[in-house]
């Protein structure tokens, strides 16, 4: 079974379409009508290159006109910044160089209140063309403009005190490779990630008096599953056992967890976790983006286990689709990918119907978030990254699918106002 869904977007339709809609609303709709209309006389989607300049520039001027209706305030105004149990969140990245080069189309609109539109370009069998506009709706959308913090304060944040309260909490990036899940986490030397700044709200909490008479102590460890197998990234990619103690809890036998009093402690750790991740690869993307890193906050209470902040920089998804090449390696790689990425999906989807079983023992992913996800006090959020270009778009809308059943959420045109 693949790790996304092949069915369209759950999008509703409105109980009664005779209340009142505002122009925005409407414009909704119509989006929604024409997707179902086009779904009857689709041929093939032709491919950027293989478009004529001339439906090239029919297709950016129809994006255009759609984006022209849908302008309205900032995508992510006045939302609010409540934990909730499950959140999850869209990012698009801006159009790189490359692609700016290349001339690439950006076929995703981020709209107000969580809204993401992919206009996929079709092709009609008398060969005009049309865009098939694909409606997504989450808690919160970001567009290119959006910078980490921002990312950072309608994700994260809002969980820093439920772990302070002795939740547990996390939050992953999932995406293609190249969509921005490592920039999201990590950051860049210009940016910092959510790894920083979570770091910099738990010291700045440790402060507060309410939680300084909590006497705790922070942690930090770095590992990575590749494979479905453990690695310490704060121990020369060490092999690590996965083991189920009496109580149910997973352990992960001998997993390097050092003692953090400053934020230089955390970045020194970020650092030698990532160029541990990094070793030996030839190119960036190549191997990093097929395991999955893990980054735990972890306080501790006189020794104890107090509470705990995941943070994953989880394998490309486009690799769980790696299971058809001839290349061995490469399809058990791919396989590995898919089962967890559909494990994860799974769990979190028990864990929103709040149901007794949970498959966490599908793969080590799951199995070694078990307590944070599922536990009573888990709070988790999803950061969905996806690229802009015509090139992706399929990634993109798997991406997208993925999410939403994540989520689960169910369009309703009448609440958007
Ligand atoms: P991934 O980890 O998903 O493979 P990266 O985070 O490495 O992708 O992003 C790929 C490239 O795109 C990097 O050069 C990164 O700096 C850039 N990038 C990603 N997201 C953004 C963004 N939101 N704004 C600016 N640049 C971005
Ligand atoms: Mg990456």
């Amino acid at each position: 079974e693949k790790c996304w869904d092949s069915r369209s977007p759950v999008v509703a339709r409105p109980q009664s379409t005779t209340r009142w809609m505002s122009p925005r609303m409407r414009q909704m709709e119509r989006l929604l009508k024409q997707q179902e209309y086009h779904q009857l006389d689709v041929q093939e989607k032709p491919a950027q290159d293989s478009m004529s300049l001339r439906a090239r520039t029919d297709i950016v001027a129809m994006i255009q006109e759609c984006r022209n209706h849908l302008n309205g305030k900032a995508p992510w105004a006045s939302m609010p910044c409540q934990p909730r149990r499950i959140s999850v969140c869209i990012r698009k990245r801006p159009l790189n160089q490359r692609e700016v080069e290349l001339n690439d189309t950006d076929v995703v609109t981020v709209s107000c209140q969580g809204m993401v539109i992919v206009h996929e370009a079709k092709q009609k069998l008398d060969l005009t063309q049309y865009l098939n506009n694909q409606v997504f709706r989450f808690d919160h959308a970001f567009d290119g403009h959006a910078a980490n913090e921002l990312v950072y304060r309608h994700t994260a944040q809002p969980l820093v005190d439920i772990i302070f309260q002795g939740g547990m909490a996390t939050c992953f990036a999932y995406g293609q490779t190249g969509s921005g899940k490592t920039h999201t986490m990590r950051g860049s030397i210009s940016s910092k990630g959510i790894y920083v700044l979570v770091a910099e709200d738990v010291f700045r909490r440790l402060q507060y008096p309410n939680y300084q008479k909590l006497e705790l102590w922070v942690y930090g460890a770095f590992f990575e599953i590749y494979r479905d197998k453990v690695f310490d990234l704060l121990n020369r990619k060490k092999r690590l056992r996965v083991l189920e103690d009496g109580k149910k809890q997973t352990q992960v036998v001998g997993l390097c967890e050092k003692e953090v009093t400053s934020m230089e402690d955390v970045i020194r750790l970020i650092e030698t976790g990532s160029s541990c991740r990094m070793a030996g690869q030839t190119s960036a993307n190549t191997q990093s983006s097929r395991s999955h890193a893990i980054f735990q906050i972890i306080l501790k209470k006189r020794g104890q286990l107090y509470a705990k902040f995941s943070l994953i920089d989880l394998a490309g998804n486009e690799r769980g689709a790696d299971i058809t090449t001839a290349d061995k390696q490469t399809r058990l790689e791919g396989a590995d990918i898919n089962k967890s990425l559909l494990a994860l999906k799974e769990c979190i989807r028990a864990l929103r119907h709040n149901k007794a079983h949970t498959p966490f023992r599908a793969s080590k992913l799951t199995q070694v978030l078990r307590d944070s996800i599922i536990g009573r006090n888990s709070y988790t959020c999803m950061i969905a990254t996806i690229s802009p270009g015509i090139r992706s778009c399929e990634h993109t809308l798997n991406t997208l699918r993925y999410a939403n059943c994540v989520k689960e959420l169910v369009v309703d045109l009448n609440s958007l106002e």
